[in-house]
């Protein structure tokens, strides 16, 4: 069978050959792969600006964004059996034994930096036929989601946002009312977020490059949020025309708006940082203003990386609750299906929202 391989150190991107895996472990799991999405991570990992082969590998096979379906399943497994559907936990756990978040299953919070993460660092992906995952590593799917379910990885990093804003307003002692919130960036995960905001009660703007009039600001129309384009509107007086936000949930990865975002919050905000900044990038900003105003107004600033099995759990549920409320609108999200053959091709090269790979095409 091929996979889409990285080679780091030849600096190439292409198909290799790969032997079909075998399950061996009593906990193991063989999996037919269906989908992977595409993500700025890829972009960034055949950029060679990110990620790193298996110890001992040349290469790294691609893809994290996964949706499979059991074909096997060791004698132990228990909540799996075959014709599951399945999405793949990304990362898993560091091995040193004072690392109490992977200890505890929350490798997404890990302090030494030693985890690893399935077609990102140091473990193989998803974008070939079969693969090989543990039980304790795969999250069960409900059938009716199929044709969107690849939605559910970069849906966890919304999901775990929402659930981490929430525990930081939580410490306020008061009922907040109707919130408002904001979301920056209108790629995969900003539209993710601006319909987990909508479907979570909050009154949702979003702010991105794209005109006021284009397939996206339509998109965000047609889940009840609002649309303000950037080329009409500087950041920096947003709102002047919108108020303050109660919640931002950045995802943008570009510095300057990073750091402009605890600016436009009400008090006692929350500003939710998603998006990975270029490490050498830099911006004028007046830190003054915004430290003060961090503290005279109570708000909270923070990051958020990657998603543990109940951020998966509580993806999957507001999937549903999407495919209920906006079933057409999710469904837009995936613009184009591909074969694993323009895999590459479609990380360099391609438009839309969500690209998605589809594997085993002949099996199917
Ligand atoms: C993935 C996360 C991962 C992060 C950094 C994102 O694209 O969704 O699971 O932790 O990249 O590698």
């Amino acid at each position: 069978m091929q996979a889409l391989a990285v080679f780091p150190s030849k600096k190439t991107v292409r198909l290799v050959d790969v032997p079909k895996p075998q399950l061996q472990d009593a906990t193991g799991v063989l999996l037919r792969v269906r989908e992977v999405g595409l993500c700025g991570t890829d972009r960034e990992i055949i950029s060679f600006e990110h990620g790193s082969p298996p110890p001992g590998s040349d290469r790294l096979i691609l893809g994290h964004e996964s949706l499979a379906e059991v074909v096997e399943v060791g004698r132990s497994v228990q909540s799996l059996r075959p014709g599951d559907l399945v999405v793949a936990i990304v990362r898993r756990p560091c091995s040193h034994p004072e690392c109490r978040p992977c200890l505890a299953g929350r490798s997404d919070f890990c302090i030494t930096g030693q985890f690893t993460e399935r077609g990102i660092k140091e473990a193989d992906g998803f974008l070939t036929d079969y693969a090989l995952d543990d039980e304790e590593y795969l999250v069960k799917v409900p059938k009716p989601l199929a044709d969107v379910a690849v939605l559910i990885e970069p849906l966890t990093v919304v999901a775990k946002a929402v659930v981490q804003a929430r525990a930081i307003l939580d410490r306020l002692p008061y009922e907040p009312g109707l919130q408002r919130g904001l979301v920056l960036g209108a790629g995969p995960i900003g539209l993710l977020g601006a319909m987990a905001l909508v479907a979570n009660g909050y009154e949702t703007v979003v702010y991105s490059r794209e005109p006021d009039e284009s397939d996206r600001s339509k998109l965000i129309h047609s889940v009840g949020a609002s649309y303000v384009s950037a080329s009409s509107q500087p950041l920096e007086t947003l709102t002047e025309r919108t108020g303050e936000f109660d919640v931002i949930l950045e995802a943008v990865g570009f510095a300057p708006v990073m750091m402009a975002a605890s600016r436009l919050l009400r008090a006692n905000g929350v500003a939710v940082l998603t998006g990975i900044p270029g490490e050498g990038a830099a911006t004028e900003i007046t830190v003054g203003r915004s430290l003060r105003d961090l503290v005279l107004k109570n708000q909270v600033v923070f990051g958020t990386v990657n998603a543990g099995r109940r951020d998966y759990v509580s993806a999957i549920q507001q999937l549903e609750q999407f495919m209920t409320l906006f079933p057409e609108s999710t469904r837009t999200l995936i613009t184009h299906r591909v074969p694993l053959s323009e895999a590459s091709r479609m990380l360099t090269h391609g438009d839309g929202i969500k690209n998605v790979v589809q594997l085993n095409l002949r099996a199917a």
